[in-house]
């Protein structure tokens, strides 16, 4: 990697930071408010295992909702489409990521997609195991393995500021329940969404998995096909229509590459057969999405000619 290429990505850094002071950290999760809404931080793998990074790199956070399209990954490989697509659909919903309207509005009685809560809810109950802790050790077993990084852990203190406070995922749950969408307990599979939700990493971290899913889910340092191709392809697919939450179709236009946000502020981008990303704001627009993490994306895309709707 060369020194202007590196000099690049500070100053990428450095014109986030005029709209961040626009931005609101998340604070329906008790333990999110505590963020610094003036960190930024952006890393880029390349298919070689080089990194460029920028910013406040060593900043940990939590995934959230990039955590669906991983969930999502790990129940397609454990049960197969038919089973997964049994319980939730395929379709961008237009409404806010935690929405529970079209849970009643639209028959049969299945969530939209598996990106907003109520369907990764529906899939996170798909993963195999025995148990609420097998399922979550096998998940984290498959985010360490497509992070190259057997570090990763979940925070704690995350996961219980959200499982104490989730009323909004427990009203969907029960609904579910109720429809028989889910089966199981509410409670347990609460606590597995939460700890789900609370894998922690850094924006390194957070590109090495992008760049899994940009090399059609093979490991490029081993060669070896961590997620099917048919199941990355889906995945990729769902990060483009719904990845951003309802902010889905601007961001494919502005920015055009298969991403996933998450509201600790956290954003993971897959360009296909060239880079992981991974960046980090905690400052927040309306939709959920990290204003300083939009804005880096949408400078690399123009910079580097990203855009996979590009001729
Ligand atoms: N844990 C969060 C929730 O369920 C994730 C939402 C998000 O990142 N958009 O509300």
């Amino acid at each position: 990697m060369t020194c202007q290429e590196n000099e690049q990505l500070e100053a990428i850094v450095e014109e986030a930071k005029h709209v961040i002071t626009h931005g609101k950290v998340a604070t329906y999760i008790p333990a999110l408010q505590s963020a610094d809404p003036n960190a930024l931080a952006v890393a880029i793998y390349r298919p070689d295992g080089s990194c460029l990074a920028a910013g406040n790199i060593d900043i940990k956070f939590t995934l959230q909702s990039i955590s669906k399209v991983l969930v999502l990954a790990l129940a397609l490989m454990d049960r197969g489409e038919e089973t997964v697509f049994h319980k939730v659909g395929y379709e961008p919903t237009g409404d806010p990521f935690d929405s529970i309207i079209k849970l009643e509005t639209i028959s049969p009685s299945k969530p939209l997609n598996p990106m907003i809560n109520a369907g990764a809810l529906a899939v996170t109950h798909l993963i195999c195991g025995n148990n609420e802790e097998e399922q979550f050790e096998r998940l984290l077993t498959f985010v360490r393995k497509l992070s190259n990084n057997p570090q990763v852990t979940y925070c704690e203190n995350v996961a219980h500021s959200e499982f104490e406070t989730a009323y909004l995922n427990r009203a969907l749950l029960f609904y579910m329940k109720q429809h028989g969408v889910i089966t199981c307990d509410v409670e347990a599979l609460m606590k597995l969404y939460t700890k789900q939700c609370a894998i922690e990493m850094t924006c390194r971290d957070l590109a090495r998995i992008g760049l899994i899913f940009a090399m059609g889910g093979i490991d490029p340092d081993t060669g070896v096909q961590l997620i099917p191709t048919a199941i990355n392809t889906i995945c990729k697919t769902f990060m483009v229509t719904c990845g951003m939450y309802n902010a889905s179709g601007e961001f494919a236009i502005r920015v055009g590459i298969p991403a996933k946000s998450g509201v600790s502020g956290g954003i993971m981008g897959a360009v296909p057969n060239k880079l992981g990303i991974g960046v980090y704001g905690p400052s927040l627009d309306t939709m959920g999405n990290s204003i300083g993490g939009l804005k880096m994306l949408e400078l690399l895309s123009k910079e580097y000619a990203l855009s996979i709707f590009r001729t």
